[in-house]
């Protein structure tokens, strides 16, 4: 448990720097990185600075303006990455496949204009 009170997780090692990853986007409060283990032609996580929120309802609930903030670097990135159309995925907990319980979506997408993502 860290000294904030909250169990860091493998995405706060990348915002320290601790690990290796490739960043795309940062912002004062925001940084997204290509997914280690892409499930599209296009696969960034956005994720929130503050550890604190391990789902997007907690973050929701207690910053909703993050949460705006999140969805737009999201739409930021997929308007430079993709063809515009794109999935927006938040993963909300272990049985629906959230593996890391802190607070990320996950734009995934394709550059090609027919290519399906469902
Ligand atoms: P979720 O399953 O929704 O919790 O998403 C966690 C995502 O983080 C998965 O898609 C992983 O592939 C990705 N991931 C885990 N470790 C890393 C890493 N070191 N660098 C980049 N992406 C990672």
């Amino acid at each position: 448990m860290s000294s904030s009170g909250f169990e860091p997780t493998i995405f706060s090692r990348i915002i320290a720097r601790e690990i290796p990853a490739t960043i795309v986007a940062e912002t004062e409060h925001i940084i997204a990185f290509l997914d280690i283990a892409p499930k599209a032609p296009v696969h960034v996580v956005i994720t929130t600075k503050d550890p604190q929120y391990q789902n997007v309802v907690e973050l929701a609930a207690g910053n909703p303006a993050l949460l705006a903030e999140l969805v737009s670097v999201a739409e930021r990135i997929a308007a430079e990455r993709t063809n515009g159309q794109f999935r927006l995925v938040f993963n909300t907990g272990a049985a629906a496949g959230q593996t890391v319980f802190h607070v990320h979506a996950h734009v995934l997408g394709s550059q090609e204009p027919t290519e399906y993502l469902g």
